[in-house]
């Protein structure tokens, strides 16, 4: 009986173990199946997405070229640069040509760019930025670039990545130089021409009109700030006679002496200026009354030693002086060093008076 069970159990068991047997198996088989179908999906996947990301990239080639644009970008953590087939041809280099690791870092050194350095300097900007640099292609050829440039910031908020989109923009940059090189010329120009304007052509002093806009500056500047100011007015004396002796071209030298001595007596500040044929205005800011009698005299001193040209005598000069008083218009203070003028002409010339 008990080996009549012991048999009948070890067929049961037989049994079983075959059914165990043909589960795992079946379970094996299923599983395999399974691996070998996710593994194909997943390969698959991969397939496509390198398929997608190779027409991306070309896509991105094509933009690039069409555009012109070169593509740099840059990763800060493992301070690796990436230059895109773009980037590389506007640094004159073949887009046949290999481009190996290290290369990047020879054309920016080459052309003294520290641009990782000077893209890192801007790493607050949440914006896009702009950095121009001048350079010389591997080709030899002088290009501006312009980089624009942006940061992409991790969840820490710090830069994990700079994109830059590069362009060469040497056209425009020659075409802003030409303009500014054009607008500094004209400005130039427009003030040779003011010059010229307000200046006597014989002397080089101020003419007429500059001295008269001077004084009129020069006489509020004074009562603003309450200062004294003196005007020197001066003319040659007998220069017809100089002129009808020596002649008209020894007249001119005479002039121009008067002019040149009369400029070493002034100070910085002071206008010097020529209002007539030989008649001149000193205008002496800072001067009262007693200093400007002592440079006056200074200068008809100078010019009666100073005048002498070759064998021929020097001339001398009469002189009327005047100083600004409260309420004093330009026109009334030039009247009144006219009218003083007029009374060292009368008392004999060569001396110099005072305005009443
Ligand atoms: P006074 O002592 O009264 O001032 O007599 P003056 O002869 O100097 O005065 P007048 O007004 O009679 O003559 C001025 C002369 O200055 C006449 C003119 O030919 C001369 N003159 C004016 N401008 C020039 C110039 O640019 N060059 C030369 N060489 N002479 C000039
Ligand atoms: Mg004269
Ligand atoms: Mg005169």
């Amino acid at each position: 009986m008990a080996d009549m069970l012991a048999a009948g159990l070890g067929y049961q068991a037989l049994i079983a173990g075959c059914f165990l047997l043909a589960v795992i198996a079946l379970v094996l088989i299923a599983a395999t199946i399974s691996a070998r179908g996710e593994a194909r999906f997943a390969g698959r996947l991969a397939r496509e997405r390198a398929e997608r990301m190779g027409e991306l990239l070309r896509t991105v080639r094509m933009a690039e070229s069409i555009a012109e644009l070169g593509v740099w970008q840059y990763d800060p953590v493992r301070d690796v640069q990436q230059w895109s087939e773009g980037m590389r041809i506007l640094f004159g280099v073949d887009k046949h040509e290999e481009f190996v690791a290290g290369d990047a870092e020879t054309l920016l050194f080459a052309n003294d760019i520290d641009l990782v350095g000077q893209v890192m300097a801007r790493s607050d900007e949440d914006g896009p930025f702009e950095l121009y640099y001048d350079i010389h292609g591997y080709d030899g050829m002088p290009r501006s670039i312009s980089v624009q440039a942006c940061n992409l910031r991790n969840k820490e908020g710090e830069v994990a990545h700079v994109v830059a989109v590069v362009r060469d923009v040497t056209d425009q940059v020659k075409r802003e130089r030409q303009l500014e090189q054009s607008r500094v010329s004209a400005l130039q120009e427009a003030s040779i021409a003011r010059e010229l304007a307000q200046t006597d052509p014989l002397t080089g002093l101020a003419n007429r009109r500059r001295v008269m806009a001077a004084l009129d500056q020069m006489v509020v500047r004074a009562q603003e700030k309450s200062q004294p100011l003196a005007l020197v007015l001066f003319d040659i004396d007998h220069f017809k006679s100089v002129n009808d002796t020596y002649g008209h071209p020894h007249g001119d030298k005479v002039l121009q002496q008067v002019a040149k001595l009369a400029m070493e007596q002034a100070r910085d500040g002071d206008i010097v200026g020529r209002v007539g044929g030989e008649e001149f205005v000193w205008i002496v800011p800072g001067a009262d009354q007693s200093f400007a009698r002592i440079v006056a005299e200074r200068l008809r001193l100078a010019i009666s030693m100073g005048t002498a040209i070759g064998d021929r005598p020097p001339v001398t000069i009469s002189v009327g002086i005047t100083s600004m008083m409260q309420g004093d218009a330009s026109l009334k203070l030039f009247a009144r060093a006219d009218a003083a003028l007029y009374e060292a002409k009368g008392a004999g010339r060569n001396r110099v008076r005072m305005a009443a």
